[in-house]
Parts: structure tokens; sequence; C-alpha cells
């Protein structure tokens, strides 16, 4: 595919997209502006590896059925975090085991996760940690653009929402979403990506021109490219064992991102562009 590279920057230009209306921003949080949970799938799998060995009678080796989990979890990354527990929960079930509920396996990998998660939250809390590392390069300068142009910034995250808020608050970043910090529920059919992007569509009678996406999974480019929106994909780097999302940037071509960049560091230059009329 041939890519053209906005004035000598990192900024890729896939899509005929076309700028200058854009009143509503919808970002996604890990991986887009948070690195708070950076290396959750070192979490995951083996939780996951470990679930397959104890609750059946599986003769599949540990390469194995980690590269079975590998490749799910990736898949299903973006969105809500049950959808991969409830993946576990059909291959545990395929395999002759009797699954527990996947919100109880979601829970567990949440108690696991927590230490790792636990311990930037109370670095950054008890102001020991600065949040500047623990953001995706230049995120907070590139909100704060947004909003001093008027232009109103939600967050979506298939994160837990109650953890979404509380670490976009400790990473000084919460204040910029005016229109709302959005996350997975318990009732997780209440909430998706595609159904907080539907109703700010609904809500202010958006034309596809006048909303952009900001994420680094597969699932909101998708999400923006089904109503017409404009969407710029994240490729950030990621810290996992299993070398997952290493290819990150051509999924998110391949979801249809109309933009591609590094992270913001040149967020200048991004504005320049998406607000040229
Ligand atoms: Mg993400």
């Amino acid at each position: 595919m041939q890519n053209i590279f906005f004035d000598n920057t990192a900024i890729e230009i896939y899509g005929e997209v076309q700028t200058g209306n854009i009143r509503h921003v919808v970002f996604d949080f890990d991986g887009t502006i948070s690195l708070i949970r950076d290396g959750w799938q070192n979490v995951m799998v083996p939780m996951m590896v470990e679930l397959l060995q104890t609750e059946t009678g599986t003769t599949e080796t540990q390469s194995e059925l980690e590269a079975l989990v590998v490749e799910f979890v990736d898949r299903l990354t973006g969105k809500q975090t049950i959808y991969q527990m409830i993946q576990l929960s059909e291959e545990i079930e395929k395999r002759g085991g009797t699954p527990q509920e996947p919100l109880a396996y979601k829970d567990e990998y949440n108690r696991r996760l927590l230490p790792v998660v636990e311990e930037r939250i109370a670095g950054l809390a008890a102001g020991t940690l600065s949040a500047e590392p623990l953001r995706v390069p230049k995120s907070l300068e590139f909100l704060r653009s947004l909003r001093e142009m008027g232009i109103h910034c939600y967050l979506a995250s298939g994160t837990d929402v109650e953890f979404v808020k509380n670490e976009a608050a400790l990473l000084g970043v919460a204040a910029y979403f005016d229109g709302g910090i959005f996350g997975a529920l318990r009732e997780y059919k209440k909430f998706s990506k595609a159904m907080v992007i539907q109703k700010i569509i609904t809500d202010f009678q958006l034309s596809g021109s006048e909303l952009l996406i900001i994420g680094d999974g597969y699932v909101e480019i998708e999400n923006a490219k089904t109503v017409g929106a404009i969407a710029v994909g994240v490729a950030s780097v990621e810290a996992n064992r299993y070398n997952m999302n290493a290819d990150k940037r051509e999924r998110l071509i391949r979801a249809g991102a109309d933009i591609i960049i590094p992270d913001f560091r040149e967020g200048v230059q991004l504005l320049n562009y998406l607000f040229n009329s």
C-alpha cells in the first residue's frame, strides 16, 4: 500500500480525508493515552494457559496452549475484556472442562493485574511517580490543544469504567474529556465503543467528517469507518513478552485507518492537517 508522509513528519496519510470539519473527537484510552496497563498480556496469557491446564484434561503442551491463547487474546484486544474471557470459557468447554462464568475469570484477571497496575497507580497518587512517562508521548498536550480549539473530547475504553476514570484523573487528562468518560460495565451488553460513537452522532446529528476517532486498536478504527468518521490509528509500542500486537501499524491500516501516527509528538502538525479546510 502506498503511503504519504505529511509534510516531512512521521504522520502517514492513507485515506481521502475531508478535513476542516471536525467538532468531536473520541479517544481510546489504553495504548492511546495511557501506558498504566502496559504489559497486561504478561498477566492474562499465563492465567489462561494455567486455567486450560488445570480445568481440562488436555494433552496439549504448554507452548501449544500459549500459542492458542496468544492468538485469541490478541484478536479480541480492543473489545471489552469480557470477550477474551468468554473465549477462554469456550476453550475450556471444548476440552471437556466445566468453565466458570466469564465474569469470574475477568475478576480473577483483574486481581492478578492489580499488583502491576497498583504499583503505578499508588506511585502516581503519592506523587512518587511522574505521570508523564505513563502517558503516550504528548497526548496531554494534544488534548489540551483540542479543547482550546473548542473541540469536544470523549474517552471510550474496553477497560472497566471505574478504573478508566481513576486512571485518567491520575494521568491528569480527565478534565479534558468534556463529553464524558465511558468504559466497560459489568452488564457488558450495555456498553461498546460503537454505542458511544453512535450516540454522539445521533445527539449532535453529525456527518462523518465532523467526527474523529483516535485509537491504537483495530476495533475503534473499524467502528469509525462503519459510520464514515475520520480514523487516526496510533501505532504505539507495547511491552509484552509474547510479541503481541507487533504488527499493530499494519493491522490499523488494514482496519481502515485514514492516518497513522506513532504517538502525539507531532501533534501540532497533525492538528494542522486535520483542521486545515
Ligand atoms: Mg487501546
